[in-house]
């Protein structure tokens, strides 16, 4: 399969209706070990990278120029600490595919295993910290497996999406470390981060939207 700005810009159509229809269960989440405002904070993210990516001409534009554009409206439109996060994730997503007109599987696994190494740069988190860091990493290497393995790249990103989904269920046995969910300590014991449950969101909608 070959990847296009069109079917990049689908694939960010696809998160922003599945992060709008998620949103509620987010702020939910939040509500319990931060401030509520997850589920918001990611629908006016990816609400903006929407706007934005509908006034380009996708005849025109490369998938780096593309993915940038979604970094600048994401950071602009996001005052939470998970606006820098994926900023951060889009603007090393271009910089990873830098120069292709069209992604090969390879470029888009690449693609995203930039994207969480650029959270997890940017947020300075480690696995078992309890944040988006326990779903984007554990993707990103299932991915890269599977990717190496021969699979296609259906088959990997349905491999990503099991292990997001088993990392965030993994946090509600951790303590936040990072973030405002740090400040409970032990409180943040027995509950899923945010974070990480709207990373599963994300890379759900990656998955059936490029299967
Ligand atoms: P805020 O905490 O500013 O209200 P959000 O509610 O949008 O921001 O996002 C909270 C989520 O951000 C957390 O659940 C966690 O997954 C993630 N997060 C917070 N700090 C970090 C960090 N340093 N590294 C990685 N992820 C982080
Ligand atoms: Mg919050």
């Amino acid at each position: 399969m070959t990847i296009d700005a069109a079917d990049l810009k689908r694939m960010f159509d696809a998160i922003a209706v599945a992060i709008e229809a998620d949103r509620d269960r987010l702020c939910q989440l939040d509500g319990v070990i931060g401030d509520a405002d997850h589920g918001i904070a990611m629908a006016l993210g990816f609400g903006a990278v929407r706007d934005a990516l509908a006034s380009l001409d996708l005849a025109a534009i490369e998938p780096t120029a593309l993915l940038n554009t979604a970094a600048k409206s994401f950071l602009n439109a996001v005052g939470a600490s998970s606006g820098p996060l994926y900023a951060t994730a889009f603007m090393r997503a271009a910089a990873a595919v830098k120069g292709k007109a069209t992604l090969a599987d390879a470029d888009f696994i690449a693609l995203f295993q930039a994207m969480a190494q650029g959270i997890k740069d940017r947020g300075k988190a480690e696995p078992g910290e309890k944040t988006m860091v326990d779903a984007w990493q554990p993707a990103a290497e299932a991915a890269a497996a599977a990717s190496i393995a021969g699979k296609t790249l259906a088959e990997s990103l349905d491999a990503a999406l099991a292990a997001a989904e088993s990392g965030a269920e993994a946090t509600k046995e951790m303590i936040a470390a990072k973030g405002r969910s740090s400040r409970l300590g032990e409180r943040s014991l027995g509950h899923m981060d945010p974070g990480a449950a709207s990373a599963v969101t994300v890379i759900d909608a990656i998955s059936k939207s490029l299967s």
